[in-house]
């Protein structure tokens, strides 16, 4: 799973490159739902893409492209 262009290659903690990717669900249904009103089909829950750093343990969760661009048309979420 190639890392996306939008998540730096360096840890900010440590500054390895040796880090890992996976997906995760950001919730709904009966768990709490992490990125809401953000999917870009009805019936479809994104996912994060985390990150966890093997030399240090820093782990990062990053909401993808197409579910951040629903960011300010979404009535769920506030511009600071
Ligand atoms: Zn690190």
């Amino acid at each position: 799973m190639p890392l996306p262009p939008s998540i730096p290659r360096a840890c900010p903690s440590c500054g390895s490159t040796d880090r890992y990717l996976t997906k995760v669900s950001t919730g709904g249904g009966y768990a709490p739902n992490y990125l809401p009103q953000l999917s870009t089909k009805w019936w479809t829950t994104p996912r994060f893409d985390v990150v966890v750093c093997a030399k240090c343990g820093l782990t990062q969760f990053f909401a993808p492209p197409e579910n951040r661009a629903k960011l300010p048309t979404s009535k769920g979420w506030t511009h600071l």
